[in-house]
């Protein structure tokens, strides 16, 4: 059963694999194809030689943590120890041809090397879950912690009836237990592994789809869904919220002398000032071209309004280097404006004041802010 429960999911894992070599998958596929081999010949104990069944046999069993531990890290983007990784594989070659003749004295060396290593995936999995999405590693978790538990039970089974286990199909129950939890262990971690796969899938198309490759902002449809949710809040709070459309001055300017390559460079680099002026509650996007929204949940026009001017100097004040090496003073304009100045606001009036407040900013000379009026009014002074 063991055998054709891992050889069907090492084809079915190898041929996904086959398509898909990152995160983890091409060692994980190697990793049940070891599995696999590894029950091959210790079923064929007795009809070939030792060294084939019993030492090559386990030399493989530690080649499959060895292999899911490297998978686990390439998942993670973490750089593995290897020496740390394959140590265990080589000390189980020496200890099992050391230990040819003593059946039970291997699987108590087996028990501890290979619940040791199990381990070892489980640890490096918890250390990164909170950096990882999705449930799928808590299977894999899950189906290495259950070997681990099978291992313990195999070596107290092993040390309080070490006279009665003399071959690997005694029936013995320690045994038993050892393949029934291997075959949960297997199917746990191989469920584990397509979950975390197809979730890891999942969040690259989202990020494709709510992110702007550019800048690394969210876009504009997730800006647009953003603007609603902390709508509603504000609304349903009673709390003031205001709107900060900023658009570069001149940008087609930057494009003509520099080159766009240089353009781009420059709106990534401006949209990093504005990044880290900005608090985390705020939420920055790019609306498209050279124009950039800021969500500004609890906060009202005076505070919105200081933290315009900050953004604004700041840009000003920001030598931005093109592609020649060369550095540029660039300028923004910005269009503001609040929650508190509709009796009730909906996302539509707001993108609207906010752009009419700009084209204002914009046709008082750019490189200011400009407060929305519903008519012309007065307004802070610059
Ligand atoms: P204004 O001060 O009135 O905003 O002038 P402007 O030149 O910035 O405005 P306009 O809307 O005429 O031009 C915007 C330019 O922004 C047009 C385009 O060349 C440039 N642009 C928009 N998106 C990108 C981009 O992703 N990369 C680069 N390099 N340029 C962009
Ligand atoms: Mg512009
Ligand atoms: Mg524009």
């Amino acid at each position: 059963m063991l055998i054709a429960i891992n050889g069907t999911l090492t084809l079915s894992v190898g041929l996904v694999a086959r398509a898909q070599l990152r995160d983890g998958m091409a060692f994980w596929a190697a990793g049940l194809a070891c599995n696999t081999a590894g029950y091959v010949l210790f079923m064929l104990r007795g009809q070939i030689s030792d060294v084939l069944s019993i030492v090559l046999a386990n030399v493989f069993v530690a080649s499959v943590y060895a292999l899911f531990t490297e998978g686990v890290f390439q998942f993670q983007k973490r750089k593995p120890l290897r020496w740390l990784i394959w140590l265990p594989v080589l000390v189980t070659a020496l200890l099992f041809a050391a230990l040819i003749p003593w059946q039970a004295a291997r699987m108590v060396v087996g028990s501890l090397i290979f619940s040791a290593q199990s381990a070892a995936i489980v640890v490096s999995l918890w250390q990164r879950r909170t950096s990882t999405v999705g449930v799928g590693q808590y299977f894999m978790v899950a189906g290495f912690l259950t070997m681990v538990v099978g291992f313990a039970i195999q070596l107290v089974g092993t040390l309080l009836r070490k006279d009665e286990v003399t071959s690997i199909m005694t029936p013995h129950l320690a045994q038993t237990v050892i393949y029934v939890v291997a075959a949960i262990s297997v199917l746990l971690v191989s469920l584990g592994l397509v979950v975390m796969t197809k979730e890891r899938a999942d969040e690259r198309n989202h990020n494709l789809a709510m992110r702007d490759e550019l800048t690394g902002l969210i876009n504009r449809r997730s800006l647009l869904e953003s603007l609603a949710q902390h709508l509603s809040t504000a609304k349903r709070h009673g709390q003031p919220m205001a709107l900060l459309m900023i658009d570069i001055d001149f940008f087609k300017r930057v494009n003509d002398t520099y080159g766009h390559l240089s353009g781009d460079k420059v709106l990534k680099a401006l949209a990093d000032v504005i990044a880290q002026r900005t608090r985390v509650q705020d939420q920055l996007g790019r609306l498209g071209g050279e124009e950039f929204l800021v969500i500004l949940p609890n906060t009202t026009v005076d505070g919105a309004w200081q933290l315009a001017q900050t953004l604004r100097q700041s840009v000003a004040a920001t030598p931005f280097q093109v592609m020649s090496g060369e550095s540029i003073a660039v300028t923004v304009s910005v269009g503001l404006c609040a929650v508190s100045q509709f009796p009730d606001p909906q996302g539509d009036d707001l993108m609207g004041a906010a752009d009419q407040a700009l084209y204002r900013a914009k046709a008082a000379g750019r490189n200011r802010v400009e407060v929305f009026t519903p008519e012309p009014a007065v307004h802070p002074s610059q």
